[in-house]
């Protein structure tokens, strides 16, 4: 075993045990640095954003720093009322007593990080784990090495590095990591890797979150009227294209369509691709990049499946030098390719046609839970069908994505899609053990609970 790890983890250790993180002065002193760091490094972390994923500083500001400072500033705002014990109700047999919901940081925590957002989804998680009071590693993900780089290089100058460290590396290293005993591991990556970490944690009983991917289904109902259409239509454009060009775990995997609807839903995407991205493979400047060669691979290959080619109906060029492939749209590719049985996690969008709306639902069932759901209808018994009937991490009704920015709202996977969830105080609680903690009075004794035992007793 190589020690790095193990001195990391024996720092992190001896920070902790020091009680200095358990401050609130501590916590809020982290959040704030967070703040400052994205403050004087905006630039930096932009332009490795763009060398990484070839993101657009606006969508950079967007999904990642934008997402970060809410974040920080709503955990500012609210972590003293967060720390605060819950007065629990207690049972009049007890009294007199009180009891209450005390949270306690579980210790030295380690945060692994998917490359798609690597800012957000390491300091978005980072700032729950800060505002329980935990210690934390955070290893980032390999495949976006410049942010990776600007992690390792800025964390250690505004945060508190005894108790905030950053471990780069690949899978030698995670599998070194791995190895030791955590207070808790976070993931955000693929199922696949999140079944090894699970098993890994299994070793030392260690809990788990696991921020996990999958399909997401777009449900889109007949709309009749001509401005609901064009606003679902952009949304869906949106959730599909606009966050890391179709490269996000709760970006729409699938559309599902009346057949007689598909048509019209083909053409006004169209439009709104050509508004939104142009048409010019080279000038696509609004659109992040394939990460690398190997996922730009993995996509290209779902789409050269010669029954997948033949049912794209608009879209289809890559651009193999720059890793850029083109918004595409399929209409009906065979159910049991690839592209409709693993999650694409790339620029295609497959359009399935039912004959009824309400198909979705057993066509969606048949499949594993997704993290999200998305259903454009105004049709309040089609909600409650698809709200009662389906399950899912979240389900958003008329737009897509946007659920990620709500802090109220917990943000996490069932079934193959994840385990646990975080955002807000759900990130505090992820990163929390509730104690709990009852105040007994020595006044007044119940001796029939007591042995010896006898048929008074058993009848009081
Ligand atoms: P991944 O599982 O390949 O990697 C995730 C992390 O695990 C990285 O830090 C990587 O270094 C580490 N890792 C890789 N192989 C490992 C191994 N053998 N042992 C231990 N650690 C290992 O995932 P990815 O390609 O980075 O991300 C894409 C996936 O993540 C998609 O499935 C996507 O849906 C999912 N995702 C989920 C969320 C979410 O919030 N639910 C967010 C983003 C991405």
């Amino acid at each position: 075993m190589n020690g790095v790890e193990e001195d990391v983890l024996g720092e992190l250790r001896t920070t902790f045990r020091s009680g200095r993180t358990r401050s609130v002065a501590w916590r809020k002193a982290q959040l704030q640095a967070i703040l400052k760091l994205l403050d004087e490094n905006e630039e930096e972390i932009f332009e490795a954003l763009k060398q990484d994923l070839g993101k657009h500083p606006v969508e950079s500001y967007r999904d990642e720093v934008g997402v970060v400072r809410k974040s920080a500033t709503n955990a500012l705002r609210c972590v003293e009322k967060w720390m605060a014990p819950q007065k629990a109700p207690i049972p009049l047999v007890l009294f007199p007593a009180r009891g209450a919901v005390v949270s306690e940081p579980l210790g030295v925590v380690l945060l692994f990080v998917s490359w798609n957002f690597p800012i957000s989804l390491t300091l978005d998680p980072a700032i729950g784990a800060i505002s329980a009071g935990n210690t934390i590693v955070l290893k980032p993900s390999e495949l976006a090495p410049k942010c990776s780089s600007v992690l390792a290089n800025t964390i250690p100058r505004y945060l508190d590095p005894e108790a905030i460290k950053v471990v780069e590396g690949g899978q030698d290293v995670s599998e070194q990591l791995l190895q030791l005993k955590w207070d808790k591991i976070f993931f955000t990556g693929s199922p696949r890797v999140g079944r090894l970490i699970m098993s890994a944690a299994a070793k030392h009983l260690t809990p788990v979150t696991l921020e996990l991917g999958g399909k997401c289904p777009t449900i889109l109902d007949t709309l009749s009227s001509s401005y609901d259409l064009q606003v679902a239509v952009k949304r869906i454009a949106g959730g599909k294209w606009g966050p890391c060009n179709g490269q996000a775990c709760i970006g729409i995997d699938y559309v599902l369509v009346e057949t007689q609807f598909a048509p019209v839903l083909i053409e006004l995407l169209e439009k709104i691709i050509k508004t939104f991205y142009g048409e010019n493979l080279k000038t696509l400047g609004n659109l992040a990049r394939i990460v690398n060669k190997h996922h730009f691979d993995r996509v290209h290959n779902l789409l050269k499946d010669p029954k997948v080619a033949a049912s794209v109906v608009y879209g289809g060029s890559v651009d193999e030098e720059n890793m850029v492939i083109e918004p595409t749209i399929l209409l009906n590719p065979p159910l049991d390719a690839d592209i409709m049985t693993e999650e694409i996690f790339g620029p295609l969008l497959p359009i399935i046609t039912l004959n009824n709306i309400e198909e979705s639902i057993q066509f969606i069932n048949s499949r594993p839970k997704p993290l999200a759901i998305y259903a454009f209808t105004k049709n309040d018994s089609l909600k409650e069908k698809i709200l009662q009937e389906t399950s899912s991490g979240s389900l958003t009704f008329n737009d897509a994505m946007i659920q990620f920015i709500c802090d109220t709202l917990p943000f996490g996977g069932v079934g193959q899609s994840g385990y646990g969830r975080y955002h807000g105080k759900f990130s505090f609680d992820t990163f929390s053990h509730e104690k709990a903690v009852l105040h007994r009075s020595l006044l007044i004794e119940l001796e029939s609970r007591y042995p010896p035992w006898n048929n008074f007793k058993l009848e009081f």
